[in-house]
């Protein structure tokens, strides 16, 4: 069967913009890892930031003392 639908990428690191589609979802990850590894060798996944508990926490803190 060929109903899967071919998949868009992009690549938006640094401004790469670069876009390409892959035959199907599961083939997204590897392609995407492949570009990077082509493109942007150095490139590191930034870190998702973590919703900061410490700024509630410090102005809860400031407020009691
Ligand atoms: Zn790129």
């Amino acid at each position: 069967m060929w109903s899967v639908a071919a998949v868009q990428l992009k690549c938006e690191i640094d401004g790469c913009t670069e876009t390409w589609s892959v035959a199907s979802p599961a083939k997204m990850k590897a392609s995407m890892a492949e570009h990077r590894k082509q493109f942007h060798p150095g490139w590191v996944q930034p870190a998702p930031k973590p919703m900061s508990p410490y700024r509630l926490d410090y102005s809860r803190r400031a407020r009691s003392f």
